[in-house]
Parts: C-alpha cells; sequence; structure tokens
C-alpha cells in the first residue's frame, strides 16, 4: 500500500479572507499512455517514472476551501462503488472522500458546496456514499449544466464513462445545483466553466478581487484545474491526454488561462500531483510555460 493514504496540509490564505487546504484522498495510478496522449514517452519521461505495469504513481486531491462563512468541497474521488478489477487496474487505494475528511478530523456534514470539476469516475464516483446516499447530506453539488446534459447525451464516447447514476441520485435528493459558465458561490471562490477535458468541465478561481482593507489581508489568487490539467507534468498547452474529449478546445483554454496564471501570478492547485502545493507557472523564453 502507498501511504499514507490520507492527509490534510496546512492552510493557505487568498484574497477576500479564503483559506484553502489541500486534502489527500487516496491514490491511483492511470495508464502513462492515456495520461500523456499525444505526447511521446521521451519526453514524458523526463518528468516521471511509470511503475512496473506502465502506470504513474498519482493522487487523489481534494480542497477544502474556506471562505464566507461556508465550507466548499472540491472534488469528490472515486468513492467506494468501483468494482475491485477496476480499483487494480487503476490502482486506487482509498477514494471515499468522506471518509478522508473524517480521518483528518473534519465532519462531511459540515460541507455546504461540493464543487464537481466534471463526471468522471475518479472526480464523481464519491458524490454519493458505499449505501448510495449523498456522502454530503448537507451540501450543495455544483456542476456544470453541459457536463449534466453530456452525461444524458448520446455521444457513444461518453456512454459508461460519466457517472449518470450519481448526478441523477444527487439530482433526486434535491441537492444539485446546476451552473452555467462563471458563477460564483461566495465572495473569493468562482466556478468556471472551462470545457476542453470533457463538454462541461469546470475549474475554480479563489481569491476575491474585492481585497480586505487591513495591511495583511492576503492578495494572493489561486486556481484548481481540475482535469484541464491533472498535474504540474502537464503544463505544456498542447499536451493534450487521450481523455481530453475536446482536445482543440482544451488546447485553447489551456493557453489562456495558463498565460493569465503565469502573468497575474496565481498560484495552481493540481487535481492528480502527488507534489507539494501550491505551485506557480511562469513564462519561459521559448514562449513556453513552466511549474516553479
Ligand atoms: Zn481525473
Amino acid at each position: 500500500m502507498t501511504s499514507p493514504l490520507y492527509e490534510i496540509e496546512d492552510a493557505r490564505r487568498y484574497a477576500g479572507d479564503v483559506s484553502v487546504r489541500v486534502v489527500r484522498a487516496g491514490w491511483f495510478r492511470p495508464d502513462a499512455g492515456g495520461f500523456f496522449g499525444v505526447v511521446p514517452r521521451p519526453l514524458w519521461s523526463r518528468l516521471v517514472e511509470a511503475d512496473e505495469r506502465g502506470r504513474l504513481v498519482c493522487r487523489l486531491n481534494l480542497l477544502l476551501v474556506e471562505a464566507g462563512g461556508k465550507r466548499i468541497l472540491v472534488e469528490t474521488g472515486t468513492g467506494s462503488r468501483m468494482t475491485a478489477k477496476d480499483r487494480d487496474i487503476k490502482g486506487v487505494e482509498g477514494g471515499e472522500p468522506a471518509v478522508a475528511l473524517r480521518a483528518v478530523d473534519e465532519d462531511p456534514a459540515s460541507v455546504d458546496f461540493v464543487v464537481v470539476s466534471h463526471l468522471h469516475y475518479d472526480h464523481a464516483g464519491g458524490m454519493l456514499d458505499a449505501e448510495g446516499r449523498p456522502s454530503f447530506p448537507n451540501a450543495r453539488y455544483v456542476v456544470q449544466r453541459d457536463e449534466a446534459e453530456a452525461a444524458h447525451g448520446d455521444e457513444l464516447r461518453v456512454q459508461g464513462i460519466m457517472e449518470v447514476e450519481q448526478l441523477d441520485a444527487v439530482r433526486a435528493s434535491g441537492q444539485l445545483a446546476e451552473v452555467s459558465g462563471e458563477v460564483e458561490l461566495v465572495n473569493g471562490v468562482r466556478v468556471l466553466r472551462t470545457g476542453g477535458h470533457t463538454r462541461g468541465s469546470q475549474a475554480v478561481l479563489i481569491g476575491s478581487d474585492r481585497t480586505g482593507s487591513r495591511a495583511d489581508d492576503p492578495t494572493e489568487r489561486a486556481i484548481f484545474w481540475g482535469d484541464l490539467i491533472p498535474t504540474r507534468w502537464q503544463i505544456p498547452v498542447r499536451w493534450t491526454s487521450a481523455y481530453d474529449d475536446y482536445p482543440i478546445e482544451a488546447i485553447e483554454v489551456r493557453n489562456e488561462l495558463v498565460a493569465r496564471a503565469a502573468s497575474e501570478g496565481w498560484w495552481s492547485y493540481f487535481t492528480h500531483d502527488p507534489g507539494e502545493m501550491p505551485v506557480r507557472i511562469e513564462a519561459t523564453e521559448k514562449g513556453g510555460f513552466r511549474a516553479i
């Protein structure tokens, strides 16, 4: 077993008195070829090594955000409803978000909003608990309307891939908040539809434009990328993964947002990065971008 299974990191504060902690909710090992998609092995293998089954050791990262008296959980991990065979192939250990929160002394019932970046198994699988009930009984689950529609759509590629059952159960419980585009949840925390990876993928923008008045109030901002950029290894904007449903859109939106992150000094949180976070992105002399 890879350890530690569950961890919570120290809080960082952002503009508008937003606090962010990374919750490590388990491990998973995506297939390196799929994860890096169009990128040849000689290039990606300079950054990370695959295991003996050709997989990468990655983590299931959640964010626990506190702002305006509300608690926002970003992502739900895999949950516990995968088959044993699937867990083995994908190297999933842990992954159940309510278990992860309790392990670090946080109460799942205290969560007001759950932001689901998109409806793939490793992000939306933990919307429900093992009994099929919402894992976060008092939360509204924030999903882009485009994503919910894609999950119910007729595109063959997507069928069986999206967590439709979880989506529908949360909708039936009255806890689904479908949003469109860029929406502020509380002051200093906004979701932003990016598309690219899936039709309705969303990122989370952290830190208010309206900063506090005291000299020691934080002024920094951050972004949680979802699977638009799953780890720091995938910052080169043309490095589309095989799991990106709309690669041309993914490249365009990455290029625009990565440039903003670099020029405005946003901190980055990655959903599958096993390393220390957050990190900053800078422009290189060759016109690309890299983590610093
Ligand atoms: Zn993912």
